[in-house]
């Protein structure tokens, strides 16, 4: 996206201790490409999430990283070392170009499984996020939503999952056979929103192929109301060329739950944002 687009992370960040471990050595550096990425520390400007991502702008042709170092140690006093994932997940943002909060998870969580220090960071957060529980954040999902994401990315053996987090992803699996998934798509562009259907929210949709999406609710009855909430369509191949942003389309259909999941094609006009269920 281009301008001064916010990644705002409501739940958590990384202290100014990072990228030194106790043997002095650092444990996680930037990729080359964002080593000049500017990160400053400001809670105002994370509003009082741990952290916030900017994409490049002529101010800031980097991008820029804010982060709250009081938030930080909070997570860290009940999840020690915790926050530095925060931190990594801010430049995940920057790194694909992308406001998607699972796919900034997936970066940091891959960026922290090649090392020991990394893995203990993984089973750190990965306690906050169970900790959470099903606690629920607009743009990030369930504590368990975002747990899964990191366990799974990190690839972390199933079998050194905590039971919790193992039954959880039987549950979606199970919803996935039963349902399908939702998928959406759209010709020349690329978009990603909230989907919501009969007035219950879905979760964060997206064209992205290697994004997630979230699996059908149980629909019950045949008339049903879709709606994209927020929507922000790019230039196709171009994930950081916002073509608009914020905007809702909404449309009935028909039909109930099928194992094939839910099919939504999407069209942008300017101004215009139209949105309908594909057989
Ligand atoms: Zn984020």
């Amino acid at each position: 996206m281009s301008g001064p687009a916010p990644n705002i992370l409501v739940l958590g960040f990384a202290g100014f201790l990072f990228g030194v471990s106790h043997s002095g050595k650092a444990q996680w550096t930037p990729p080359p490409s964002l080593q000049n990425v500017p990160v400053r520390e400001d809670c105002g400007k994370t509003k009082g999430g741990i952290g916030i991502s900017f994409q490049p702008t002529l101010f800031d042709p980097q991008g820029a990283i804010y982060l709250c170092p009081r938030r930080a140690l909070e997570i860290d006093r009940a999840h020690p070392g915790a926050s530095l994932f925060f931190r990594i997940h801010e430049y995940g943002h920057l790194a694909l170009h992308t406001r998607n909060e699972a796919l900034a998870d997936t970066w940091a969580a891959e960026q922290l499984s090649h090392s020991v220090s990394g893995r203990a960071t993984l089973d750190a957060v990965l306690s906050y996020f169970i900790h959470l529980g099903k606690r629920f954040a607009l743009m990030y999902g369930t504590g368990y939503d975002r747990a899964l994401t990191v366990a799974q990315s990190a690839q972390i053996p199933a079998q050194q999952w905590p039971p919790v987090l193992a039954a959880y992803e039987r549950a979606i699996n199970e919803k996935k056979d039963r349902n399908g998934a939702v998928q959406i798509r759209m010709h020349d562009q690329t978009a990603d929103g909230l989907l919501w259907i009969d007035d219950q929210l879905v979760g964060f949709v997206s064209t992205e192929p290697s994004y997630h999406n979230p699996p059908v609710p149980d629909l019950s009855g045949q008339t049903h109301r879709l709606r994209l909430q927020d929507t922000w369509v790019y230039e196709s191949g171009s994930p950081n060329k916002l073509v608009a942003a914020g905007i809702d389309a909404s449309a009935p259909f028909q039909g109930g739950n099928s194992t094939g999941g839910l099919s939504i094609r999407l069209s942008y006009q300017p101004e215009s944002l139209t949105i309908s269920v594909s057989e």
